[in-house]
């Protein structure tokens, strides 16, 4: 079959015009990306081994392998994994699957400066891209395990790309980069030194699982020498604490989310006992943009005794934790453990319980010690961890003790419902709160009023959630979650009695004119009523008590109902 051309995606284009063009602060992560691509094609070639024992790939020897040819100036990273099929080349590689990569390019479009752009790309390495920020010519070599036939993708990262079927390959993928001409002013960026190879592979994938060696230099008389492996290939999850690195977890964390910044929190936990399991789980710094479509992938990766089994295992966490990465490794399930065992597993259940509450209380003691990391983790998280209230009445009080509200008072702050609570004054009764799409379209609201002139706080709650749960919940320490927008509303003065005798003298007054409008407006609304929350504004809307709000109500035909 003969050598084809094909033209990269648009996307795919943009992103490779950066890579070769733009000046990079760290183009050493090119080498994390591609060793992270050939462990998981590692990690999935034992799976499939495991899950169908007639496949025809050979598993005794998983490894990742580096080779550097100082001569010709090419540097290879090679694994016997899964490999790629002549049409998945074509699909994985010449597009831009990666939601994190998706969502790198956006950011990069409303990065407003450059130096803003320059300080993205640094932190970030693009998959399997990123080869172009140090070579000139990239060659993808592979053979899909128990196929016969292997595939030759080669580009130049200009626009166009090649694809051939060829004979004789080794089952698995060899990626072989023909780097750029050496910057004699900057050996620190030669790529074809051994010294400089064990520096990157030590600081970046140092906890990747599988052996990384080095096949070097070919020097006369030690050809045949042992290959040197780089990593020590230590489970993270099941060290100390003390004994790791910020820095190293910040890599896995990297490998296992696709992010390319750093966790915003680590979070361990070793459970000991019947059944015994170490957890490594982080919370990420930035929400991604797909966090509330169907589509978001969900869940932790799963190990059992070291060995990965799935990614996105749902059953870990619950749902309102979804955005929530890192490693579960149990030792006492099977190998072959498959979704629906996992279903039903009392044990997994158990985990999910004790796993949500650690959670949950590294959130509460980040909130004491750290407000300034708990105002970013509530800003990008807190409109899916208020799922949880309505879903999880189990754990509803450890979540309302690390929910916190923006409020008429609270200026750029947020405060729990405890510290709203702890600073009512003595004669008001319940909570009160508003919903409504923004804060500017709360704060221009009439029923606000009222409110604002006696200077009751008033939780503002402007995510979709927030009418949902209010109603869940329903009370705080035996004070009632009321809307301000709902039924009538005593606000508990001294003098209410004369008001409302008032009211109703008033009422008589003016049964002329309700009584007209009343007639005018039948169709819309239920009642007219004179009122007394009104300060400034002529009228308001309001809803019964039990009613719909009107947020509520749009949220609803929205969804088509
Ligand atoms: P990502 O790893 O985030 O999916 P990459 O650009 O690094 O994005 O890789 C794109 C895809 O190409 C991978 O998801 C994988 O399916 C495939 N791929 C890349 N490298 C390898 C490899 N060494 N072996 C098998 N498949 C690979
Ligand atoms: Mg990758």
């Amino acid at each position: 079959m003969p050598t084809e051309t094909f033209e990269f995606q648009v996307e795919a284009r943009q992103l490779l015009q950066l890579m070769i063009h733009s000046v990079y602060s760290n183009k050493d992560v090119f080498l994390r990306e591609l060793i992270s691509n050939a462990s998981d094609a590692l990690d999935k070639l034992r799976l499939a081994k495991l899950r169908d024992d007639s496949l025809d790939a050979d598993v005794s020897d998983l490894h990742i392998e580096l080779e550097v040819d100082k001569d010709a100036r090419t540097l290879a990273v090679r694994d016997n994994g899964i490999g790629m099929s002549y049409d998945e080349v074509g699909e994985l590689i010449g597009t831009i699957a990666n939601s994190g990569t998706a969502e790198f390019l956006r950011e990069l479009k409303e990065a407003k400066d450059s130096a803003n752009a320059e300080g993205l790309i640094g932190q970030f390495g693009v998959g399997f891209y990123s080869a172009f920020m140090v070579a000139d010519e990239v060659t993808l070599v592979t053979r899909r395990a128990g196929e016969q036939q292997g595939t030759r993708w080669q580009s130049r990262g200009e626009g166009t790309y090649t694809l051939e079927k060829v004979d004789d390959v080794p089952q698995g993928t060899s990626v072989i980069l023909h780097l750029k001409p050496a910057d004699p002013d900057n050996q620190l960026h030669d790529y074809t030194s051994v010294w400089k190879l064990k520096e990157i592979v030590k600081r970046y994938s140092d906890f990747i699982t599988w052996p990384i060696r080095l096949v070097g230099e070919k020097r006369d008389g030690d050809k045949d020498a042992e290959p040197e492996t780089l990593n020590s290939m230590k489970a993270l999850w099941a060290r100390s604490r003390d004994e790791v690195s910020d820095e190293e977890y910040h890599e896995l964390y990297k490998h296992i989310s696709h992010d390319w910044r750093d966790p915003l929190e680590i979070i361990q936990l070793q459970a000991e006992g019947t059944f015994e399991y170490q957890a490594l789980l982080f919370l990420p710094s930035h929400a991604p943009h797909d966090l509330f479509t169907q589509n978001f992938k969900r869940g932790v990766q799963l190990y059992v005794k070291r060995v990965f089994i799935m990614d996105d295992c749902e059953e870990l966490l619950p749902p309102y934790l979804r955005f929530v990465k890192g490693v579960v490794d149990a030792q006492d399930l099977s190998l072959n453990v498959s979704r629906e065992i996992l279903q039903q597993d009392r044990h997994i259940r158990m985990m999910q319980r004790r796993l949500t509450k650690k959670v949950l209380s590294s959130v509460k003691s980040m909130m004491a010690k750290d407000p300034e990391k708990y105002a970013t983790f509530w800003r990008e998280f807190g409109a899916v961890l208020k799922e949880g209230l309505v879903v999880d009445p189990d754990n509803r009080d450890a979540l309302l003790a690390v929910c916190s509200f923006a409020t008429t008072r609270s200026g750029d702050e947020t405060v729990t419902l405890k510290q709203y609570v702890e600073r009512m004054p003595d004669d008001q009764k319940d909570i009160y709160y508003v919903t409504g799409e923004s804060r500017q379209t709360i704060d221009n609201s009439p029923h606000m009023e009222a409110f604002r002139e006696r200077g009751i706080e008033v939780l503002l709650l402007t995510d979709p959630v927030d009418e949902v749960w209010v109603d869940a919940v329903g009370e705080f320490e035996g004070k009632r979650l009321r809307s301000i927008a709902k039924g009538e509303i005593d606000l508990g003065s001294e003098d209410d009695e004369k008001k409302d005798s008032e009211r109703e003298k008033r009422a008589e007054e003016y049964e002329g004119l309700l009584g007209w409008m009343r007639e005018q407006l039948d169709e819309d609304i239920k009642e007219v009523r004179l009122s007394s929350r009104l300060t400034v504004s002529p009228a308001c809307l309001v809803a019964d008590a039990d009613d719909l709000t009107p947020a509520l109500e749009s949220m609803y035909r929205a969804m088509g109902q």
